[in-house]
């Protein structure tokens, strides 16, 4: 039996693992903490293709010096001396352009367009959890600011996407947001969409792959990959593990272990902010606001209320005043919140890639794989990288929808 070892059990990594058992694999996921203990817990949990689209756009030319002077920007770029990180931002900000814009839509179109039918398999294949059906409010303190957003969905449209969109008055939005006041002056609503509890949904995928035979391994970080005759990880406790394939889906951690087999494209942890809240009436749906950039979504009961780009390392500390920022943007647009009972307060790392396109498929090292940049759609995306990696690993054939992500493609990404 071919044994394949998993490395990191976020979305990605147990969708790959998952799907490797479909071809009748031994699978072994090691995570170094917990399942979705990194990106995959606290994070909007949208199954939105429509919303699927780069990061950098050329808006960010004007957003992204102002967004530097004011502290309760979304975004957050520390000021400090490092090389790294600004070498990112260089090349992230090379590809705010139309043309860049248009190259990565063209690469992400095709995982869009199948990514919702990748958790209809899952769930067929006895994943225990389920996706709910949106719609999506969005609202804007008036029209002219929805401008942006309006050229976004336009624009994933005109890559082939059938996304139902519509204008919508505030009393219509607040059917399903009753949340929203008076400050919100322009309300549409995205159909063809879902949402899912994230942290749920990744531990149903992980009791799945234990149902069938595969081990979850958690509390062992793996230090090293190396590849002779077969490939093999080793443990922080200095054992070395062997299999046939290894599959490296650590997320924002990704280049540790990867960069030396030859993946050298560039990851930022991307650092988002959550916590739930309680909400008078409850919303039905996930709620969006394009301006300060905040994703809601229902959640146990509650709401989610997620937030911020903020570029610092993905072991750096919580910093409370992105909290504060996401209050201080989100209140005057909500009503019936009680903001000082917050639950769940998070922060996670986006593996954020400078040309928005993720890292899935075979490394210099033969055998071994990547499955991870996803970036801001991790979620969305994972059980599609994952179903389709595997028939990469298992068929040696590199599927259209993955084409695009060749974790080789250089430390600059599609320039
Ligand atoms: C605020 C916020 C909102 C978001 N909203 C959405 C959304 O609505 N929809 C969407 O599609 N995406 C969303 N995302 C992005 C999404 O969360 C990520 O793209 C996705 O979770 C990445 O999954 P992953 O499996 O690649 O990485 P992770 O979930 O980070 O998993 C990597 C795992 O590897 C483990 N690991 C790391 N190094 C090692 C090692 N050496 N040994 C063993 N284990 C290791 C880590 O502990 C971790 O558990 C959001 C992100 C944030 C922060």
């Amino acid at each position: 039996m071919t044994r394949t070892i998993v490395v990191g059990a976020g979305m990605t990594g147990l969708a790959t693992a998952w799907h490797l058992q479909e071809y009748g694999h031994e699978v072994e996921v090691l995570e170094r903490i917990d399942v979705a203990a990194g990106s995959s817990w606290g994070n909007a949990g949208w199954l939105a293709p429509g919303k699927t689209i780069p990061l950098s756009n050329s808006s960010l030319w004007a957003y992204g010096p102002t967004a530097l002077f004011d502290k309760h920007a979304a975004l957050d770029v520390p000021v400090r001396v490092d090389p790294k990180l600004w070498r990112f931002c260089a090349n992230f900000m090379a590809h705010a352009t139309g043309r860049a814009w248009d190259k990565t839509m063209a690469g992400l179109t095709k995982a869009d367009l199948a990514a919702l039918a990748a958790f209809d398999e899952l769930e067929a294949g006895g994943v225990d959890a389920t996706t709910q059906e949106g719609p999506f409010i969005i609202g804007f303190e008036n029209e002219k600011k929805a401008g942006g957003f309006l050229k976004e969905v336009e624009g994933a449209q005109r890559h082939g996407q059938e996304i139902p969109f519509e204008r919508i008055t505030l009393d219509d939005a607040r059917v399903d947001a009753p949340m929203l006041t008076d400050k919100v002056g322009a309300t549409y609503r995205m159909g063809g969409q879902r949402f899912i509890e994230p942290g749920p949904y990744c531990q149903a995928i992980a009791d799945s792959i234990v149902e069938r035979g595969g081990k979850v391994t958690t509390g062992v970080e793996v230090v090293e990959v190396r590849s002779t005759r077969k490939p093999a990880v080793k443990l922080a406790t200095g054992e070395w593990l062997h299999a046939d394939n290894v599959v490296l889906a650590t997320g924002a951690w990704l280049p540790k272990l990867a960069k030396s087999l030859g993946v050298n494209t560039l990851i930022q942890a991307g650092r988002g902010y959550s916590f739930s809240v309680e909400t008078e009436q409850p919303a039905t749906c996930p709620v969006y606001l394009p301006d300060p950039k905040i994703a809601c979504t229902p959640y146990q009961g509650r709401f989610r209320v997620a937030g911020t780009m903020e570029f610092r390392g993905p072991d750096e500390p919580f910093q409370p005043g992105r909290v504060a920022s996401i209050i201080h943007t989100t209140k005057p647009f909500f009503r019936g919140i009680d903001w000082d009972d917050r639950q769940d307060e998070w922060v996670g790392s986006r593996p954020v890639t400078p040309d928005g396109l993720p890292l899935v498929g075979a490394t210099k090292v033969p055998n071994v794989y990547t499955n991870g940049g996803h970036g801001m759609w991790g979620i969305i995306l994972g059980p599609l990288s994952g179903k389709m990696l595997a028939k990469q690993i298992e068929t040696g054939e590199v599927d259209e929808t993955i084409k695009p992500f060749n974790p080789l493609r250089g430390p600059f990404g599609g320039l």
